[in-house]
């Protein structure tokens, strides 16, 4: 076989896995460790052909999938990998250049650059940030403490509210920064009148929260923050990418004023995992957090390097995939598919704002509904996992103030008004 017979088999493998997917269990129903005891326990020898990979995709890896292409997968915030972010992933293995600096990859940092206006321009953003792409939010939020607390030496504790993602917690494990929870309003909201921003270096404000999406009052929050002399990191990983929708603004009011942000297009924006969004109006704090030039990397280039602004050295094309995927939807295309994600999640809460015995558990701002059968917290954690393990859709939940709550999250591009009126059924079927 040749590299040209075994890339086609490979994308025929996922023609065929895309057709087979719907009607796939959702989630995987295998057991922990059934994978490992279906491979074997050392590596070849002698090298196989690649098409023994692709067999052993069907026989062992297929059956471990939960399937996050799938239209059913509703649990988290649901996800796709498009196909130009697909295709690109593809080139961007196959061109494998490494972001160590500038000259090992003029174009790898410089599409970055562009990419990165054009999404800001996009999104609304004011112009002049200095963005740059991050693996995952976990990475950019980390990388915007790190800054912060280096901004203001000897503050060490970051403030954000109880519904603030947990990748704050990690960060601020991992700096050795305190952590200082707000509580939130009944919106799960913070409340910017807590804020007690005592040896504070950062702010966290989230707009578009894990749980239920709610929105923090970004604009009181930086009002604090500028007053108090303190790094606003806004966390818009999910929600950000319905900034492209100019009727979803609203939410990110104050967001200009922040000084980093960070939006995930590998979570809303059609572009396959590994690919968060991180800009900044102070880039010479991430320097001074960050960088460290080897000799063996010194070079006459007048250029600053992104491996200069990230705890990475060696840093991925990312750029590949976000370009292919806005120039192949272009902003409209883009809106549309948020647009209709909303529209969908809007059409699953109202079926469960008319059905005695169900009640809808907080305000819907995006594409995610947070809902529960009026009854006991065991009761709602039964019917999710009976849902479940039914492999026909996929949903998670998380809790509000303490009671059990499920989530419907709409975000994959191939879900339908059927899929979705499928979880519906299901569900009721369920109860
Ligand atoms: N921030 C928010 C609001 C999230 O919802 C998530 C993940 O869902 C993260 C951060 C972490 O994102 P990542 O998995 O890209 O690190």
């Amino acid at each position: 076989m040749t590299f040209r017979e075994d890339g086609y088999a490979a994308i025929d493998w996922l023609v065929r896995y895309r057709e087979r997917v719907t009607d796939a269990p959702v989630l995987s129903p295998l057991r922990p460790g059934d994978v490992r005891a279906a491979l074997p326990s050392s590596a070849p020898e002698e090298g196989e052909p690649f098409a023994a990979v692709l067999e052993d995709l069907d026989r062992v890896v297929f059956p471990g999938l939960t399937h996050w292409q799938s239209p059913r997968f509703f649990a988290y915030f649901s996800t796709t990998g498009s196909d130009p972010g697909m295709l690109a992933e593809l080139l961007i293995a196959g061109l494998n250049n490494v972001g160590i600096l500038w000259r090992a990859s003029p174009a790898l940092q410089e599409l970055e650059e562009t990419t990165l206006d054009w999404l800001a321009g996009l999104l609304g953003l004011p112009p002049g940030l200095h963005g740059h792409i991050e693996e995952g939010a976990s990475i950019s939020t980390l990388a915007a403490l790190a800054s912060a607390r280096q901004a203001r030496p000897g503050s060490r504790v970051v403030v954000c509210s109880e519904h603030a993602h947990s990748s704050v917690d990690r960060a601020c494990k991992v700096l050795e920064l305190e952590l200082r929870k707000v509580s939130a309003d009944d919106e799960y909201r913070l409340r910017p009148e807590k804020l007690d921003l005592e040896g504070a270096c950062a702010v966290v404000a989230t707009v578009g929260t894990t749980s239920c999406t709610s929105v923090d009052p970004v604009v009181a929050v930086a009002d604090v923050c500028e007053r108090d002399g303190v790094w606003l990191h806004v966390d818009a990983a999910y929600a950000g990418a319905a900034m492209i929708c100019p009727e979803f603004r609203w939410a990110f009011e104050g967001v200009d004023r922040a000084d980093s942000i960070v939006v995930n297009p590998h979570k809303w924006l059609l572009v396959p995992q590994g690919c968060s969004a991180l800009w900044t109006r102070r880039p010479e704090a991430f320097r001074d957090a960050f960088s460290v030039v080897p000799e063996y990397l010194r070079t006459p280039d007048d250029v600053v390097s992104f491996s200069e602004y990230g705890p990475e050295l060696g840093r991925r094309f990312r750029a590949l995939k976000l370009w292919a995927v806005l120039r192949c939807y272009g902003a409209e295309g883009l809106r549309s598919r948020i647009r209709e994600s909303v529209r969908l999640a809007e059409l699953f809460e109202s079926w469960v704002r008319d059905e005695p015995g169900w009640v809808v558990a907080a305000p819907r701002h995006f594409s995610v509904a947070c809902f529960r059968r009026d009854a006991s917290d065991e009761e709602n954690e039964e019917l999710m996992h009976r849902v479940n393990a039914r492999g026909r859709i996929f949903l998670s939940h998380t809790k509000l103030d303490g009671r059990y709550v499920l989530r419907l999250a709409v975000g994959s591009e191939p879900t339908t008004e059927a899929d979705v009126r499928l979880a519906w059924e299901e569900l009721r079927e369920a109860a």
